[in-house]
């Protein structure tokens, strides 16, 4: 199958063309002759599947008649989060180069007055989170009545950020007759009721099963110590033990944990950003852009702040907590491994963590190899520097806030300096500049690359 047979315009097969892509994936085939006849689309798919321009080719086809009118924009677009509303509307720039349409971007941490000029100038495509959304209908400055198209991404993470109200009182605000696409990684009964309630007979595309892994991440499971400075000691082993890390997203569970290893990750010596919800919106992109131009080798995130990302070629994810969900395991480590490439998720397990473990593993069906090698560096690492325990302790007397601004250089290596460093080398072991080794997608994981002491005594889970 080829794109020119999708019913695509010249412009847009064009624009497909100059990207570099020659064959649709999976869900764009599905997805984009049923948006172009006017369908309503049930899209069960997770990033990583192309799913953003299987509905952003179609609509810029559509969208090719017509004009936009002063303050009612013409198709809206929800997304959970100000970063994938960003990326969303980095797809139209791209895709949608050789057109003038006009895109704006309705999401927090940007003035109202700026955004109120963009709506006034008339809008072809709003990318919008539903807060910010909702405070524009709320002041008057918005009408929703001219929506012939609405898009409704990521819906389950909007189910866990408690947006699904919100979503509700959106689709009663655009005419009952516009044409819905709604996106959606995994299908809880919450998400199926808002389906059922406004979605009208949709056409349902499903690509690969929600909960499964790729077979290009080698995924394994070391076990740490309770406390946080020995997962942290135990981390910065791994990083520097790891062959081929080029660079890595490192979870936590709750952002003043991201806030607190980025923290100690840098005063290490370690090139690395943090990603979270408290961030203004100006440290959160300039963080994902120095990580994406490989300044940052380090990515620390928190799940909402990562949820969807396009970062293209991650080698590694590191688990510093296991997840509560057993979903967000799979949207974790499907940030590695994408596109065939070969990708490493190592999840850092205290006693405290099995329990979620033992879900993901149900999850997936799979279980994970373990490694019981730091069990020494867990006694060692009871004996933490000083000065992060005092940093520590300086920082839980306020509110805590994320780095200042994100330095355009990484520090060096010299760990506990704090200053800045005069070179931009990141200060990672040399083995980070090498790329991971290409595998075909079919092959079975293989755990070669990964440093022999890590896989040395494994214990089968019954
Ligand atoms: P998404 O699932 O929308 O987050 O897209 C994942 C990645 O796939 C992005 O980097 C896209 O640029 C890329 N992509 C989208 N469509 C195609 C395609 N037909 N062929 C190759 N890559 C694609």
């Amino acid at each position: 199958m080829s794109f020119s047979n999708l019913g695509l315009s010249d412009k847009v097969l064009a624009a497909v063309a100059a990207a570099g892509y020659t064959q649709p994936t999976p869900i764009q085939e599905q997805a984009i002759p049923h948006v172009l006849a006017r369908r309503d689309v049930l899209g069960i798919a997770q990033t990583g599947t192309g799913k953003t321009a299987a509905f952003v080719l179609p609509m810029l086809t559509l969208l090719e008649k017509g004009r936009a009118r002063a303050r009612m924009p013409r198709t809206l677009i929800l997304e959970p989060t100000r970063e994938l509303a960003a990326q969303v509307k980095e797809n139209f720039d791209k895709y949608g180069a050789g057109q003038k349409l006009n895109v704006a971007l309705l999401i927090g941490g940007v003035s109202f007055g700026e955004q109120d000029a963009k709506l006034i100038r008339g809008v072809d495509v709003l990318i919008a989170t539903p807060g910010r959304l909702l405070d524009h209908t709320e002041r008057g400055g918005l009408l929703l009545t001219g929506v012939e198209l609405l898009v409704i991404d990521e819906a389950d993470r909007m189910l866990d950020m408690g947006f699904i109200p919100d979503i509700e009182r959106i689709c009663k605000l655009v005419p009952f007759t516009r044409q819905t696409l709604f996106f959606t990684a995994t299908m809880p009964n919450e998400i199926r009721r808002v389906t059922e309630t406004f979605l009208h007979n949709p056409q349902k595309v499903e690509v690969s099963r929600p909960a499964t892994t790729a077979s290009t991440v080698t995924q394994l499971v070391v076990g740490t110590g309770r406390e946080a400075h020995q997962k942290r000691e135990v981390l910065r082993q791994l990083i520097r033990s790891a062959q081929d890390l080029k660079n890595a997203i490192i979870f936590c569970n709750r952002k003043r944990d991201v806030a607190i290893l980025h923290k100690s990750l840098v005063k290490h010596g370690f090139g690395a950003v943090a990603l979270h919800g408290d961030m203004d919106q100006t440290a959160r992109m300039a963080a994902l852009e120095q990580f994406r131009k490989g300044e940052m080798p380090l990515l620390v995130a928190s799940d909402v702040a990562a949820r969807g990302l396009d970062i293209p070629d991650v080698s590694h994810v590191f688990n510093f907590d296991v997840p509560h969900h057993p979903d967000d395991y799979v949207h974790r480590i499907g940030r590695t491994g994408r596109a065939g490439r070969l990708g490493t998720a190592i999840s850092l397990v205290a006693p405290a963590d099995e329990k979620s473990l033992a879900a993901i593993e149900k999850l997936t069906g799979q279980d994970i190899p373990r490694s019981t090698e730091f069990a020494k560096v867990n006694d060692d690492a009871a004996h933490e520097p000083s000065e992060e325990r005092q940093s520590r302790s300086r920082r839980g007397r306020g509110r805590q806030h994320q780095q200042d601004k994100p330095s355009a250089k990484p520090r060096n290596g010299t760990s506990g300096s704090g200053k800045r460093a005069p070179t931009s080398a990141p200060a990672l072991p040399p083995s980070i500049g090498r790329p991971p080794v290409q595998r075909e997608p079919s092959e079975p994981a293989d755990h070669s690359h990964l440093p022999a002491f890590l896989l040395r005594p494994i214990r089968a889970r019954a």
